[in-house]
């Protein structure tokens, strides 16, 4: 496989791009059994609203593949490979079920009520049955559409005018809707004025380098105080320091996600986060 390049072969890196093509054979292969197995599973990272006293805001459901071979998978390996053979779509409607269904039975057993969102594929997003793939998974788990929040990112809102039907169908039985990713997409500022959202979730990008970088800050304030014009609840991704986070709440940021506050918990350990902030009514790592 390490082959060097020698005269008469065409390019040196076309042997890691077969190695590449390999492995998203393999794994499109392997997804089926993966999702027969239970290999799949859901963890959760929590958001906190940082505009008045602190609190948990909600969750959002990340996937994780447990793959007997090789380990954890992180969803930028197979999420891409399911979207492009179309699994994503079973894939997808098991996450909206199991999310469902895990948000109500916490509320059955007494954790807060809270917001879970879940992320939505354009692949999914565009498939005809989608709303009935929501509905269904809303039905048959007792969650009240309130407490679901799909995910879409800018890059699936190509074809807006299907687009606001659909979403203004979801929204119309209570569902909310964020734009995950913002600011990483060509009209980012076009959807703004044209879509029914209700969060708007400024790519961690934008984060990153604030408050150290000035044109950075700069850029950040001015997203959050677009959003803020457009009526949005306006989230930061990706928040790791106390800087980052005091440069939010400093700027009118309603609400936050990141490593500072939380990285991604399995089920297990998000009990008991929960049974610890009810127990201390404080949220640890939000202020
Ligand atoms: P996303 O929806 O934008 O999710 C946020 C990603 O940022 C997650 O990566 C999360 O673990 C990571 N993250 C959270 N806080 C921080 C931080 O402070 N710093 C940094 N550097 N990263 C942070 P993850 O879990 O690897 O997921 C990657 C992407 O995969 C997600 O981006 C989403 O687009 C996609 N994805 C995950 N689960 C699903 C799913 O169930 N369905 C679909 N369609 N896509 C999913
Ligand atoms: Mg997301
Ligand atoms: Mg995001
Ligand atoms: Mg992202």
């Amino acid at each position: 496989k390490s082959k060097q390049a020698s005269v008469g072969e065409p390019y040196w890196f076309e042997y890691s791009l077969l190695d590449e093509i390999h492995k998203r054979i393999e794994i499109e292969k392997k997804l089926p059994k993966a999702l027969e197995h239970g290999e799949f599973e859901l963890y959760f990272q929590p958001k906190g609203n940082i505009s008045s006293t602190p609190s948990l805001a909600g969750l959002e459901v990340l996937l994780r593949w447990n793959d007997p071979d090789q380990g954890m998978v992180p969803p930028m390996e197979f999420i891409p490979v399911a979207e492009e053979n179309g699994f994503i779509i079973r894939l997808g409607e098991w996450v909206l079920r199991e999310s469902c269904r895990l948000a109500k039975r916490w509320q059955d057993e007494g954790y807060p009520k809270v917001t879970i969102s879940v992320n939505v594929s354009a692949v999914q997003f565009r498939h005809p049955q989608f709303i009935d793939v929501v509905e269904n998974a809303l039905r048959d788990s007792g969650l009240e559409p309130g407490y679901l929040e799909l995910e879409v990112t800018e890059t699936m809102l190509n074809d807006p005018v299907v687009i606001k039907e659909k979403l203004e169908r979801l929204r119309s039985q209570g569902i909310k809707i964020s734009i995950d990713d913002f600011g990483t997409g060509y009209s980012s500022i076009h959807y703004l004025k044209t879509l029914p959202i209700d969060i708007l979730k400024i790519d961690k990008s934008f984060v990153q380098e604030t408050p150290l970088s000035e044109q950075d800050s700069t850029l950040l304030v001015s997203i959050i105080q677009l959003g803020k014009s457009f009526g949005l609840t306006v989230l930061a991704e990706g928040v790791e320091s106390k800087s980052q986070l005091e440069f939010l709440a400093g700027s009118g940021c309603d609400l936050i996600q990141g490593y500072y506050y939380s990285r991604p918990l399995n089920r297990a350990a998000m009990e008991q986060m929960f049974k610890d902030s009810m127990n201390s009514g404080l949220i640890a790592g939000l202020s």
